[in-house]
């Protein structure tokens, strides 16, 4: 958020976006499952300019043992950002930002993942932002949650993400890197579709509280579209793997 000027142009007189999107169009997603072979699970996520990696391991034994709880299984996330992810190199290692983002996504899976099933265990999810263009949360969420669950850990529900915001005076779905830059507002959601429940909910910049309803608003049905597009990804991966059966037999005979 660049301090919500409103002088920048980011929306024409037809509501039209610098991308070409109308303000409630998102940006176009490409989400496959299973591209990692030595992960438990994994995704990998196209969103825009955005593009990103998520691997899961686990649940395994919790090491060293004094983080284990003998009540359920230990989440975490590490959300990492590539030097060459954005123009400028990004120094390497956990800065402020990451360490937030990796705190409020592991958060996240806490409240979806029956982690009561794994007592003494642990599930490591690594999120690794290869280029960056806004929005890189929700999509960090959405590629996290597909290898989740390609890793087969229980949970109650797929989890999709995505933000609204505002710029020029308007509410958009799906701030782009310039809208992010200069826009008004923005709030990153991720919801449970299952409960409806909102498992991740930040706000930078200014809304009233109409605003806010709607752009909540927006964000959760974006949110519902890309539930689809994250169940589309789990049903190619599992029919891959049904293809893959001919194979296996000729190998046996
Ligand atoms: P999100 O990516 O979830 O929208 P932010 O709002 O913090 O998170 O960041 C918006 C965008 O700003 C990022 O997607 C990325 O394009 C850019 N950005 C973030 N951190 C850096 C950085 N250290 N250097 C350059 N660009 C960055």
């Amino acid at each position: 958020m660049g301090g919500g000027s409103t002088d920048i142009k980011l929306i024409d007189e037809k509501g039209i976006r610098l991308d070409g999107r109308r303000v409630d169009q998102l940006r176009p997603i490409k989400i496959e499952a299973g591209v990692l072979k030595n992960a438990d699970g994994s995704a990998y996520v196209e969103w825009g300019k955005n593009k990103v990696l998520a691997a899961v391991y686990g649940p395994r034994e919790a090491h060293p043992r004094h983080i284990q709880d003998p009540t359920r299984a230990v989440v975490d996330v590490i959300y990492n950002m590539c030097s060459f992810s954005v123009e400028e190199r990004v120094r390497p290692g956990p800065g402020r930002r990451s360490v937030e983002i990796s705190k409020v996504i592991a958060d996240a899976f806490r409240n979806v993942i029956f982690t009561e099933q794994f007592p003494r265990a642990k599930i490591d999810v690594y999120i690794e932002i290869l280029q960056a263009n806004a929005g890189t949360r929700c999509a960090g969420v959405v590629a996290a949650s597909v290898a989740l669950a390609d890793a087969g850990v229980p949970m109650m529900d797929l989890v999709p993400a995505c933000a609204a915001g505002k710029a020029n005076n308007q509410l958009i779905l799906d701030l782009g890197k310039e809208e992010d830059n200069v826009g008004q507002a923005d709030l990153p959601t991720a919801i449970v579709p299952k409960t409806g429940e909102i498992v991740l909910l930040q706000m930078d910049g200014h809304l009233t509280q109409d605003e806010f309803d709607r752009a909540l608003q927006m964000s959760m049905n974006a949110c519902m579209q890309i539930y689809e597009l994250q169940k589309d990804a789990l049903r190619r991966r599992y029919a891959t793997s049904a293809n893959d059966a001919p194979d296996t037999e000729e190998v046996r005979q």
